[in-house]
């Protein structure tokens, strides 16, 4: 039976058969191709960055290519998560709260992500109890196998369907052998036999261990691991293997023998110095052909594409290593034993720290440890402070203490949401003569709630829950820093992910001390960039928003720039090495523009204005 009739024979529920894919309206088998990254022996091998340099790749090449991650844990999404265990909670333009590899697949890809784009088990499992509420499931009883697994595949035909991708690619999150990960490789395992050969290409990531004592490279873990997928009927066709260093013949040859695949399609995946190196790993090495001859679509590439998208990204590549007058930035958080959790704070840094020449370095300052007694020695040597979000009450007082440092000092600052917010606590009580001025969230009882939440305006926005989420336009003000940082730009689009903000009420009195705010929302009194003049202070700037979010290499954040180029100023700098103010990128930008889904064309929204951000 050709796989198109054996899918329209599996699509309804009847009593002809056990079993069950529903097929979302437009399906057409066979169209697109599916390559399915599985990790094995342990998480942390960096699956999310291997599957999006793959991705990216085939984009070069000229491929519409969609990522997914299908993600085990029950959680609705991860907006729940502790940033502490799981890394920063990365938000789509749509408000999806979910993991960082989201972050990491818009970065490589310089694509805006939905919802569509990520999925756990939460979500699935909900939508089929919901089904069965309404008897959808026409008396049956409700199954991981069909019904389970049958909403995992109809999640990934969706997607093909909606993205019209040639290409999509699967994460898998978890490891081969997690229990809570097994219904959704069977869901890809029944899903590759549906659609049939040649439209599905499984690769799996595993890990050579090197122990210090021996000194020499060992298998037997990633052999005893890519069994285990194996057991559960994926037999991979490419095998990539982490280490640190290159993994070597002999190694490869006993993972081939006892994987079965090919010794020509394992390869060696060690450790690099930047995460933008890895698509010419991947191009090095072959992999890249191996999916395409898998897939049957070497004939498909469009080599003038790749030629230029590989120029472009090489040149970021080479910038980032000629990037070397040294800087430094301190990061004044509460999470700052875990850099996962301000992973997005760390690109933007990187990418404007590139295309400005400077190598920046970061220190991290634990907010609960800086007092008035203690900043100045804890700020000693840093160039550039950012506040970036925080939720609670933990270490506040510190970072109170530092941005009145920082404005003192005449110190570059980019307050980031919380960061902002503490910046107007700080203005208010210093400038302002507001001595208890607080945010309802430090202090519920405060005489003067200059930060607060706002009920009236989250019932205008009409938004669900508490938190404001996902993207929104920001108009800014005329010839101010924001926007001459933004190329002059009226209106940009920046994502939100906070619960509180400035009390309009206190506007005027903020503003009367000094303080501009410079972005506000179009229709609403609510504050989403300040700023002091340049007159002032050489750069304090603060946005409720999280501009790292929309940082792209290619596309550096504009605030992110500003305070870079600031620091380095700060940092005196020769002159020949300063980008004049504000400074732009001038790198050549990627042709393709990778927006699907941003309807606002007029908006720039990563922010920076060239024309492969809107
Ligand atoms: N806790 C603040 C709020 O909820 C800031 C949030 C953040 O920094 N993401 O508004």
């Amino acid at each position: 039976m050709s796989s198109e009739k054996l899918l329209a024979s599996l699509s309804q529920i009847s009593d002809e058969t056990e079993f069950f894919t529903p097929m979302p309206s437009g399906y057409k088998p066979g169209k697109t191709k599916y390559v399915i990254v599985f990790g094995t022996v342990m998480s942390g091998l960096g699956k999310g960055i291997f599957s999006s340099s793959l991705a990216k790749v085939l984009q070069d090449k000229g491929f519409t290519v969609s990522p997914i991650k299908l993600e085990g844990y029950l959680n609705h999404d991860s907006g729940t998560l502790n940033p502490y265990r799981h890394g920063e909670v990365f938000v789509l333009d749509d408000g999806m709260e979910c993991d960082m590899d989201l972050g990491t697949y818009e970065r490589m890809l310089n694509t805006d992500l939905t919802r569509q784009n990520f999925v756990t088990s939460g979500r699935i499992l909900s939508a089929v109890l919901e089904r069965e509420r309404k008897g959808a499931y026409l008396g049956r009883d409700v199954q991981m196998i069909p019904h389970v697994t049958g909403e995992v595949k109809l999640r990934l035909r969706n997607l093909a369907v909606t993205s019209e991708a040639d290409v999509i690619f699967v994460e898998m999150g978890g490891t081969a052998g997690d229990v809570e990960n097994a219904y959704l490789i069977e869901a890809v395992r029944e899903m590759a036999h549906e659609e049939g050969a040649g439209n599905f290409c499984f690769v799996a990531l595993t890990y050579i261990v090197e122990p210090p004592t021996l000194g020499e490279q060992k298998s037997k873990p990633a052999q005893l691991n890519l069994r285990l997928l194996n057991a559960a009927g994926i037999h991979p066709h490419i095998i990539a293997c982490r280490a640190s260093q290159p993994v070597n013949k002999k190694v490869r040859e006993k993972v081939a023998l006892f994987a079965n695949v090919p010794m020509d399609r394992v390869f060696s995946m060690h450790d690099c110095d930047s995460t933008y190196v890895i698509p010419e790993m991947l191009r090095g090495a072959g992999i890249d052909t191996a999916v395409m001859d898998l897939l049957g679509v070497v004939d498909r590439v469009d080599s003038r594409s790749e030629e230029r998208e590989r120029a472009t990204w090489n040149e970021y590549i080479k910038r980032f290593r000629n990037a070397k007058f040294p800087i430094t930035i301190g990061i004044i958080g509460k999470y700052t034993t875990v850099r996962d959790s301000y992973a997005s704070i760390i690109h933007a840094l990187e990418h404007a720290g590139t295309h400005l020449g400077a190598k920046v370095q970061l220190k991290w300052v634990d907010s609960s440890d800086l007092s008035e007694a203690t900043k100045k020695a804890k700020l000693e040597g840093i160039h550039g402070v950012i506040v970036p979000g925080g939720f609670g009450l933990r270490g506040v007082d510190g970072k109170i203490a530092c941005v009145k440092y920082v404005r003192e000092n005449k110190i570059p600052y980019l307050g980031i949401c919380y960061g902002m917010q503490i910046a107007v606590i700080e203005y208010a009580r210093h400038l302002c003569g507001l001595e208890h001025a607080s945010s309802t969230e430090i202090d519920p009882d405060s005489s003067h709630p200059v930060v607060d939440i706002l009920p009236e305006q989250k019932k205008i926005e009409g938004l669900g829950g508490n938190m404001r989420l996902g993207g929104f336009d920001v108009v800014l003000k005329e010839g101010s820093l924001a926007s001459r940082l933004c190329d002059s730009a009226e209106l940009i689009r920046m994502r939100f992910r906070h619960r509180y903000e400035v009390d309009p009420v206190y506007v005027e009195q903020l503003e009367a001390a000094g303080l501009i705010f410079s972005g506000k929302a179009p229709d609403h009194p609510i504050m989403q960039v300040l700023e002091l003049p340049e007159t002032v202070h050489p750069y304090f700037l603060a946005t409720q928003a999280h501009p790292e979010l929309t940082s792209r290499p290619l596309c550096p954040q504009p605030f992110f720039m500003g305070l870079v180029n600031a620091a380095m100023r700060f940092a005196n700098a020769p002159a020949e090495l300063i980008k004049p103010w504000p400074a732009m990128p001038d790198i050549p930008h990627s042709q393709s523009s990778h927006s699907p889904n941003n309807d606002s064309s007029h908006i720039s929204e990563a922010g920076c204005g060239a024309d492969s951000c809107r």
